[in-house]
């Protein structure tokens, strides 16, 4: 049996997929909030949840991701994905005071350029568990 084409042309879905609320993740301007440090704490160290992949207990900061365990969050820091993302989060987020700058109200300074490294590995923090291995 032939069923109809539901599709027509294919061009543009990588337009829209950034918008599809399915698996839409945080913007930056979130996850920056999310790296001060009183956030940041709260978000590696979640509490489980059954309904998170991993029970939440594997989270990558800067891409407001969740892994199913450990490997799967180590194999992601060493990706393109995660790489790009440290990158551009390492230029400060666009803010209201940046686009009264642009409108010609103060003065222009460059977005300050921070260090933005990924986070603490799990098993750096209990280095007795490596030796047990
Ligand atoms: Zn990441």
């Amino acid at each position: 049996m032939v069923y109809k084409r539901r599709k027509y042309h294919y061009g543009d879905t990588h337009l829209k997929k950034k918008w599809r609320t399915k698996r839409r993740t945080k913007d930056l301007d979130q996850i920056d909030e999310d790296l001060k440090p009183q956030n940041a704490e709260k978000l590696l160290n979640q509490e489980t949840d059954l309904d998170k992949p991993g029970s939440a207990q594997f989270y990558c900061i800067h891409c407001a991701r969740y892994f199913i365990n450990n490997t799967a969050l180590e194999d992601h820091f060493r990706t393109k994905v995660h790489k790009r993302r440290l990158k551009a989060l390492e230029l400060d987020p666009y803010t209201i005071e940046d686009s009264e700058r642009a409108a010609g109200h103060g003065s222009f300074n460059f977005p300050e350029k921070r260090k933005i490294e990924t986070q603490p590995h799990k098993d750096d923090e209990v280095p007795s568990k490596r030796i047990k291995q």
